[in-house]
């Protein structure tokens, strides 16, 4: 997936500020945060979006999870609390089709979002 920003960055071609990264995931800051903590965790494995996960590739988004909790532990937000979005497709506002999860926190995080 030679034309994939994310693609790019778990192989090093695009540099990113990467806070955790395992033989399967990669989590790095995003580029335009949009609260004081905003991570993205991405399957290194070219997954395009939510609707592509399926019974023989979701071992890797259990793990994500669990990734996710240890981040939030790291950076400080485990019990003040956070946010995990995914968002998947054009009503969504999608902009990377490579599977993501943000995870958004350290500070009040309105709700519903827009
Ligand atoms: P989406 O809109 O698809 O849910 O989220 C894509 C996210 O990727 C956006 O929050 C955007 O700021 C972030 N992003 C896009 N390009 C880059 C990049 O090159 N580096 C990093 N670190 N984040 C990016
Ligand atoms: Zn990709």
């Amino acid at each position: 997936m030679e034309n994939c920003i994310f693609c790019r960055i778990v192989e090093k071609q695009i540099p990113s500020k990467i806070v955790y990264e395992d033989e399967n995931v990669l989590a790095f800051h995003d580029i335009d945060s949009k609260a004081p903590v905003h991570i993205l965790i991405i399957p290194k494995e070219h997954i395009p979006s939510l609707n592509d996960v399926n019974q023989q590739n979701s071992q890797v988004i259990a793990h994500i999870f669990s990734v996710i909790v240890q981040i939030a532990e790291n950076l400080g937000v485990k019990d003040s609390g956070y946010r995990v979005v995914t968002n998947c497709g054009s009503d969504a506002g999608q902009s990377v089709n490579h599977l993501h999860f943000h995870v958004l926190g350290g500070r009040s995080l309105t709700w519903p979002p827009g």
